[in-house]
């Protein structure tokens, strides 16, 4: 069975959509445009890669303080 991971389904470059509650009713949250979703019909799943793996953790690492209400800064790449 391969490891399948969720990416934003809303650009061509393939971001890993970030877990969280901050958002009421929207589980899912793309931190490179802002798309937010429920946890059924969200994104795409995709085979999971050594780079999507990375940039999960990369973008985890970086929307942290947001995400927890540290801060409200975030620029939306996308
Ligand atoms: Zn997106």
């Amino acid at each position: 069975m391969s490891e399948e991971i969720k990416i934003c389904s809303n650009h061509d470059e393939q971001v890993p959509l970030i877990w969280t509650f901050k958002f009421d009713g929207s589980e899912y949250w793309c931190p490179a445009c802002g798309y937010n979703c429920g946890m059924f019909g969200a994104g795409e799943n995709v085979p999971v890669t050594d780079e999507l793996k990375k940039a999960a953790k990369d973008w985890k690492k970086k929307a942290t303080p947001f995400l927890s209400g540290d801060t409200d800064d975030w620029d939306y790449e996308l």
